[in-house]
């Protein structure tokens, strides 16, 4: 099936949608996991390091007075094995805190640029990015990574540097991804019409937040993906069947 879509701007979810999950799941997380120790080490008195450190011991006593049970953590910066297992334990309960964020991007940020990881994207990406950018039609991720983690993955891909053909980068600073409002904040900041973009993703609650402010959507149906309740969503199994409308 393809699709015959007009839109002015293309809004891309990341995870399930241009990158298989599998690579998020499978090798960003342990990566982090694994590093994180020798990372904070070799970089514990960067300025910026020290400032996660602080609001990691911040939020470990936000999570002690809201009734949760850390592993035990004096909140000395010094006392990197207590650091790694309370690091380690934000992880284990997928949390996605900002100091945490902060330090799995600093850690990633080494794997990719000492070459160990390569941003993984699937096969029909890069040729509908160059379709797009012949089209002149500007292309933004909006995903629940940070914007630095976009950035490492999109500039550090298995098919090269994507960056060029990426307008701008949205992540939660903006908003939820299930929140209408996000979504409009998106818009405005771009400087188009809700209607005049098209979204695509693989979560049923972001297309439904998306729609709700007059975004075109598609639902992206790739391998590994969990797979979504009912929609009445069109759905799209690769990029190949999106059929760019000329202006
Ligand atoms: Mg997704």
């Amino acid at each position: 099936m393809t699709f015959s879509i007009e839109f002015d701007v293309l809004l891309l979810d990341i995870e399930g949608t241009i990158t298989p999950i599998d690579f998020v799941r499978n090798t960003l997380f342990p990566f982090a996991r694994c590093h994180v120790r020798a990372f904070v080490e070799q970089n514990h008195d960067e300025p910026s390091v020290q400032e996660d450190l602080e609001h990691l011991k911040i939020q470990c006593l936000t999570d002690i007075a809201n009734g949760l049970t850390p592993p035990r953590w004096q909140g000395a910066s010094h006392d990197i094995a207590a650091i790694e297992t309370y690091v380690h334990w934000l992880m284990d309960q997928d949390r996605k805190v900002a100091p945490l964020k902060s330090l799995q991007g600093k850690v990633w940020k080494f794997g990719y640029e000492s070459g160990v990881l390569r941003g993984r994207v699937f096969e029909d990406v890069l040729p509908a990015l160059q379709r797009l950018q012949y089209q002149k039609k500007p292309i933004y991720l909006f995903s629940s990574g940070s914007v630095l983690a976009q950035q490492l993955l999109i500039t550090h891909s298995e098919r090269g540097d994507l960056s060029q053909y990426i307008s701008g980068y949205f992540d939660t600073n903006t908003g939820s991804k299930g929140e209408p409002q996000s979504y409009e904040t998106i818009a405005a900041t771009i400087g188009v019409k809700s209607s005049n973009v098209l979204f695509i993703s693989d979560a049923i609650i972001e297309l439904d937040a998306a729609t709700t402010i007059g975004m075109q959507v598609l639902m992206a149906r790739r391998f590994g993906n969990v797979e979504q309740g009912e929609s009445s969503y069109l759905r799209i199994e690769s990029f190949h069947s999106l059929e760019l409308s000329m202006p």
